[in-house]
């Protein structure tokens, strides 16, 4: 039975009810029954083709929530009718050193959910099981849904630079990625401090769970922060000075990238060397790290804060997202 999809045509296009016959049924596939998904970022730099890797028809959507409808005949951790998430990565190699090591998200031949393949703005998909992660039962679909790359964009780092209760971590940018990170920066225990060039946002930052807010575009107060800072991560998809962040830092302070500016990050290397500083950037995050990350979410009640459109409006909703006036994350449901 063909799956009805939404597609670009073309770079920049509106989406189209567009139809495709899946792929055969792999032996470690499964096919999903699509309830909910996230519109990202990078769903817009797929249709706009940002990123020179798109190829159209393109069916964008990779944080996708369904329901198991069939399974291949050596998947065994799943059941139909099981509830499961899928994020940007849709399968791997799984023999080389990376996912030897569980580190599927560094495999050089990992396939993406909808670059090269159809995404999850659709009725339904098919992927690699084992890149389908059970959703505890606490965490509803919609909230559920940002977390499987937005969420764990934000929270691998956490994991792999080990942060801890111990530290003080700030976050730049108070949008669809940062709003997660202050909730998992402040239930790892942290002290946080949230950065962001809206002043408004301070009161929703601190209900996120910064214990600080520093506008930053009041040069006094970004220089009152400096040296305090174990662990910074940057959200925003802008341009800006980074130095008054690396000077925000303590020695031994990192600066992680997820969010991506258009133009090179370029920091004078005297500022990073005295307190052996550095910078660093982290793409998605492993099966287990996601599994262990919708764990952690529905143990400490964090889930993205949502606008929920139908699917059908998916332009509307695109536009939304766009124009970045969406508080804080768009969700497309099938209803
Ligand atoms: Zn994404
Ligand atoms: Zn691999």
């Amino acid at each position: 039975m063909e799956i009805k999809a939404f597609a670009a045509h073309a770079t920049k296009a509106d989406l189209k009810p567009f139809q495709y016959e899946p792929k055969p049924l792999g032996p470690f596939d499964v096919e999903l029954k699509i309830s909910h998904c996230g519109i990202c970022h990078s769903d817009i730099h797929l249709i706009d083709n940002d990123w020179r890797i798109s190829s159209y028809p393109l069916v964008p959507g990779h944080e996708i929530v369904g329901t198991v409808t069939s399974a291949g005949t050596m998947v065994e951790h799943l059941k139909v009718g099981q509830r499961v998430g899928v994020g940007w990565q849709r399968s791997a190699c799984m023999i080389c050193d990376m996912c030897m090591s569980g580190q599927h998200n560094l495999c050089p031949k990992q396939q993406a959910t909808c670059a090269g393949n159809f995404g999850g703005f659709a009725d339904r998909i098919r992927v690699d099981s084992r890149f389908a992660i059970p959703i505890p039962n606490a965490l509803s679909s919609e909230t559920a849904a940002p977390l499987l790359c937005g969420g764990i964009t934000v929270f691998s780092p956490f994991m792999n630079f080990g942060v801890s209760p111990l530290h003080r971590v700030g976050v730049i940018g108070i949008g669809g990625l940062g709003h997660l990170a202050l909730q998992f920066a402040r239930a790892f225990g942290c002290e946080v401090t949230a950065f962001s060039h809206t002043r408004e946002k301070a009161s929703e930052a601190r209900d996120f769970g910064a214990h600080h807010f520093v506008w930053t575009k009041d040069a006094e107060k970004l220089k009152a922060v400096a040296g305090t800072l174990d662990f910074i991560i940057n959200t925003a998809n802008a341009d800006m000075d980074w130095t008054p962040f690396i000077e925000a830092l303590r020695p031994n302070g990192k600066l992680c990238f997820v969010g991506v500016p258009p133009s090179p990050v370029s920091v004078p290397v005297n500022y990073l060397l005295g307190g052996r500083k550095s910078i660093a950037a982290s793409p998605i995050g492993s099966p287990e790290e996601i599994r262990k990350m919708l764990d952690f979410a529905a143990r400490h009640h964090i889930g993205a804060k949502t606008e929920m459109r139908p699917m059908e409006e998916v332009n509307e909703a695109l536009k939304k997202v766009r124009d970045n006036t969406v508080r804080y994350r768009m969700v497309l449901a099938n209803t």
